[in-house]
């Protein structure tokens, strides 16, 4: 296929990428033997890897969704500056994280990796199965009621390495009870809102203006990527710019959301996001520091230093988020 070099919108840049990544992620693959078996290793775990033309439509409906509530947030000024340069979608992109594409001709689409969401989702119930195992209704792996907090914890590192391997993460499944699944959509979809947030936070700060920032998509040479992580302070400013974005965010959209709703669900995310790196690295900051950061700029130094000892002893985490 001759790639297109132009496009008239964003948005319609993103609809390239939809159609040529739906196509690799349905038929095409480098390796077929290395894939096949990939696939055989994984349906003995579960079979949602290979993604159907449905959930690949579904997973757009997410993606469009998260767009509507960040775009329809905005204030006119900030969204003439955003919508005519950035969309927004979920694509099975096999980036670990979030990135940020760009088109020949300069336009540029924030992508969420689909197995990303489905990673979240997982460890969100997880979390929420931890207070109370007995939130869980269903678990393939043994009957509901006999699991233990002790059990649900360990279904986490295997989430968290089947990830790592195969980009989809797979384990133990689990149901929760209709009580928490609100709370539970919530979470997972403040952790989404949040990601797109950080990403804009770049856009805005001016992160992408660098050409020597981005570099060339492996197998699509038209196509050029946003290098995260590169250094620490441009990542944190990221945060700062992101956080304030989602407080606007919160505001307009349903759910009553407050500023301390959405650190929550960040604090959750890096807690995430540091089992999938470790550690920092020259480059790569410390999940967990970048939390304590945007807690220490919007919530104050002493909500930020309990943050920080609550990584040492996790009962103190508590104290800063009150029940609900
Ligand atoms: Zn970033």
């Amino acid at each position: 296929m001759k790639t297109r070099q132009s496009f008239s919108t964003p948005e319609d840049f993103l609809s390239q990428l939809q159609t040529e990544y739906a196509e690799s992620a349905l038929e095409g693959a480098p390796d077929s033997e290395f894939m096949a078996r990939t696939q055989a290793d994984l349906n003995a775990l579960d079979n949602t890897v290979t993604y159907t033309a449905e959930q690949l439509r579904s997973m757009a409906v997410v993606g469009a969704q998260l767009k509507e509530h960040v775009y329809g947030s905005l204030a006119a000024d900030m969204a003439a500056r955003i919508v005519p340069n950035i969309a927004v979608g979920i694509l099975d992109t096999g980036e670990a994280n979030a990135a940020i594409f760009k088109s020949p001709d300069g336009k540029y689409a924030i992508l969420l990796n689909n197995g990303l969401l489905l990673l979240l989702n997982k460890f969100v119930k997880l979390m929420i199965a931890w207070e109370d195992p007995g939130r869980v209704i269903y678990c393939n792996r043994k009957p509901a009621e006999e699991l233990t907090v002790g059990e649900l914890r360990e279904f986490l590192p295997e989430l968290v390495e089947t990830y790592k391997q195969y980009g989809a993460p797979h384990g133990a499944m689990l149901k929760l009870a209709p009580y928490v699944v609100g709370r539970q959509s919530s979470l997972l979809h403040l952790m989404e809102l949040f990601i797109v947030c950080h990403e804009l936070g770049h856009f805005l700060n001016g992160d992408l203006d660098n050409e020597s920032d981005f570099c060339v998509v492996e197998d699509r040479p038209w196509l050029r990527k946003f290098e995260e992580n590169k250094d620490h302070a441009i990542e944190y400013a990221a945060d700062a710019t992101g956080f304030q974005l989602l407080q606007t965010v919160l505001q307009a959209i349903p759910g009553n959301f407050s500023p301390l709703n959405g650190l929550q669900a960040i604090i959750l995310l890096f807690n995430l996001f540091f089992l999938l790196t470790e550690d920092e690295s020259p480059s790569h900051p410390n999940p967990r520091t970048r939390s304590v950061r945007i807690a220490r700029q919007f919530f104050g130094e002493s909500f930020a230093d309990a943050l920080e000892s609550s990584y040492e002893n996790p009962e103190l985490l508590r104290a800063l988020f009150p029940k609900d």
